[in-house]
């Protein structure tokens, strides 16, 4: 199913979208309520309630090759994103004046639906609520001369997600595609992550518990690159 999360006059609400209608739901895991609401003119919001948006970094081979590294990591390195990244969907990419070099990394989301907490990984993908696309918006030039990547990876308005998750995916296999202004310019897949997320999620939630509604940004392909002032980019994922 694909379930959303937007504005009322009561505060965010999720609801599951089945063609033009939406069926409200009690919350992000809850039930139907029996309620229904049109699709169309939904202000819709990120369609997750993180308390932390854990990223990885250099998980894909050919992304490390084009970042200049020869090594593959040992273990999924891991960054954070603040709660103030996250856009609305369709909220077009913010371009700070104080980079030079601001660049997408188109990449699948995992939404989580159940605590993890030292959760092994042939469990772990039963903690995960759905996926959405991410762009893990990255201003290069000032990831690179900052000490720290905070300024680079977590200015306003970084966090670019889909409209809605889907809830039935097996994200083992997902072509992860970025386009800027339409042309192709990442074309990866997700078989080809260094770290599966569920080894990513054992490795997470060994040292920091994640609870529903947190997000997991899992790394982004090669292809990666900058964008004009007026660009615009759209990542998909799918089979
Ligand atoms: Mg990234």
């Amino acid at each position: 199913m694909r379930r959303i999360r937007f504005e009322s006059e009561d505060g965010p609400r999720w609801g599951e979208l089945e063609g033009d209608s939406v069926h409200l739901l009690s919350g992000m895991t809850g039930e139907r309520t029996g309620e229904t609401a049109a699709f169309a003119g939904l202000a819709l919001l990120a369609p997750c309630e993180p308390r932390v948006i854990v990223c990885v970094g250099k998980n894909y081979a050919d992304h490390v090759r084009e970042m200049g590294g020869s090594e593959l990591p040992e273990e999924p390195g891991l960054f954070l994103k603040g709660l103030n990244t996250l856009a609305r969907p369709g909220d077009p990419m913010p371009y700070p004046a104080w980079t030079e070099n601001l660049q997408y990394e188109g990449e699948l989301a995992a939404v989580i639906g159940k605590r993890l907490h030292r959760v092994e990984r042939s469990a772990a993908l039963g903690h995960v609520l759905g996926y959405t696309v991410a762009v893990d918006v990255t201003a290069r030039d000032k990831q690179r001369a900052d000490l720290q990547w905070t300024r680079g990876k977590s200015a306003d308005g970084f966090c670019l997600l889909g409209a809605w998750l889907e809830t039935e995916l097996d994200p083992s296999a997902l072509a992860v595609q970025t386009r800027v202004n339409g042309a192709l310019k990442q074309d990866g897949n997700t078989r080809d992550f260094i770290f599966d997320l569920p080894t990513v999620l054992e490795y997470i939630s060994a040292f920091m518990t994640l609870e529903p509604g947190d997000l997991v940004l899992t790394g982004t392909p090669e292809g990666v690159g900058p964008v004009a002032h007026a660009g615009r980019a759209a990542t998909r994922v799918g089979r």
